[in-house]
C-alpha cells in the first residue's frame, strides 16, 4: 500500500524497495534535514504527541517519499500515502482522515497539485484536527463538524514556492532537501551493489556517483543499467572501466548530463547567444512542458554554475560555455 503512488509513477522504483533505506540512521546525505527530524521525533515521541506536520520540498528522486516512510516507522505509527492528483473530491480526502488512527503520517505527495477546494478542507485538518463538511444539497444542506484523530501531514513537492501561502504556513517543520554529494551517493551505491549482490570496485562506485546528477533516484537505475551490461559482456565484476563504458553508451557524459541537459544547454548558445531567453521559449523548443523544465532539469544545472536564472530569464554560466567547449562572450570582449 505504502508505495503505490511513488511506484505507479516511477515503476523503476518498486524494483529496489528492498534498497531504501528503512531508518533515519540508514539514510545517507541530507545532515541538516536528518539532523532536525530525529530532534523533533524523539520530543514527538517523549510527549505522546503527533509530530508537527512535515513539509519536504526539493527535486524528484532525493528522497521524500522515502523520509515520509521512515517518519512514520521512527514514530511507530501507522503510514498512508496518496498524492495531490488522485484527490479528485473532498470527501476522497475526508475518506482518507476519518480512518487515520491516532498519530499516523499521512504522506501526500506533489501536494502543489491539490486543488484549492480541496486545501480548503486541509486547513481545519491540519489545524484542529477538525473536518467541517457539507451535507446534503439546497435548503437541506447543513454542516457538520467531525473530530479527526491528532495525525501529522509529510507533504512533498519540488518548490515549495508553488504552494499557496496559507498551506505552506501551516507546516511546522520545512525541510528542504539538497543534491547529494558524489562521496555521499558512492556510498549509497555501495549498498545499493551490496543489497543487489553485485561485485562493485570502490573506483566503479565512485564513477556512477559522479554520473548520478546528484540524485539517489538515478544513481540506482545506473546501478541497475550498468549491472545489466556487465552481466552480458559476462564481466564478473565492475570497475571503473565498465561503468565508464556503460554508462557512456547510455549517452551519460563525464558530468552525468544526459542527451536532454545537453540539447538544452545547446539550446540557449547557438539560438541566444547564451541568453537570457524565456522558460516559456525554451520549453516551446525543446518540446518539453515548462513544469519539466523547472522541477527535472534546471535544479541541477543552476546548481552546477551552468545555467543562471535571472530576472530576464535563463542564461549560460562561464561552466556551461566551457562544458559545451566554447568561450564566454564576456571573455572574448575584454
Ligand atoms: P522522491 O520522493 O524525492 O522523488 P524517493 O524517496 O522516491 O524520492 O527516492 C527515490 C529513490 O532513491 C528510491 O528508490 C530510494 O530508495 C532512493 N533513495 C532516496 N534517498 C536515498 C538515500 N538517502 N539513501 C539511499 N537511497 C535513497
Amino acid at each position: 500500500k505504502a508505495q503505490e503512488t511513488d511506484a505507479s509513477r516511477y515503476p523503476e522504483d518498486a524494483a529496489d524497495v528492498g534498497l531504501r533505506p528503512q531508518s533515519l540512521a540508514d539514510f545517507t546525505g541530507q545532515k541538516a534535514s536528518r539532523e532536525n527530524l530525529s530532534v523533533f521525533i524523539e520530543a514527538a515521541k517523549a510527549r505522546s504527541e503527533a509530530l508537527d506536520h512535515v513539509l519536504l520540498h526539493g527535486p524528484p528522486g532525493l528522497g521524500k517519499t522515502t523520509l515520509a516512510q521512515i517518519v512514520s516507522k521512527e514514530l511507530g505509527v501507522g503510514f498512508r500515502a496518496t498524492s495531490g492528483p488522485v484527490i479528485q473530491r473532498s470527501g476522497d480526502l475526508a475518506a482518507i482522515l476519518t480512518n487515520l488512527q491516532p498519530r499516523d503520517v499521512l504522506f501526500i505527495d506533489e501536494i502543489h497539485r491539490l486543488q484549492p477546494a480541496i486545501e480548503e478542507v486541509l486547513y481545519p485538518a491540519m489545524e484542529d484536527f477538525q473536518l467541517d463538511l457539507v451535507i446534503g444539497e439546497g435548503p437541506a444542506a447543513r454542516s457538520v463538524r467531525i473530530d479527526l484523530a491528532p495525525f501529522t501531514l509529510v507533504a512533498a513537492t519540488t518548490r515549495s514556492g508553488l504552494l499557496a501561502t496559507p498551506l505552506r504556513d501551516r507546516f511546522g517543520i520545512p525541510l528542504r532537501l539538497v543534491f547529494y554529494t558524489p562521496d555521499e551517493l558512492r556510498q549509497i551505491v555501495t549498498r545499493g551493489a551490496k543489497k543487489l549482490g553485485v561485485h562493485l570496485t570502490e573506483d566503479g562506485a565512485q564513477e556512477i556517483a559522479k554520473r548520478s546528477r546528484g540524485t539517489p533516484r538515478i544513481a540506482g537505475r545506473l546501478l541497475r543499467r550498468v549491472r545489466d551490461f556487465a552481466l552480458v559482456a559476462k564481466k564478473e565484476k565492475i570497475d571503473q572501466r565498465l561503468a565508464d563504458a556503460a554508462l557512456s553508451r547510455l549517452e551519460v557524459d563525464s558530468h552525468g548530463l544526459d542527451a536532454m541537459d545537453r540539447r538544452y544547454l545547446r539550446r540557449i548558445a547557438d539560438h541566444h547567444r547564451g541568453g537570457p531567453v524565456g522558460v516559456e521559449t525554451l520549453a516551446a523548443a525543446l518540446a518539453e512542458a515548462r513544469d519539466t523544465l523547472e522541477d527535472v532539469i534546471e535544479p541541477y544545472l543552476i546548481q552546477e554554475g551552468l545555467i543562471l536564472r535571472t530576472s530576464r530569464g535563463r542564461m549560460l554560466g562561464d561552466p556551461g560555455w566551457r562544458y559545451l567547449g566554447l568561450t564566454p562572450p564576456s571573455h572574448t570582449q575584454s
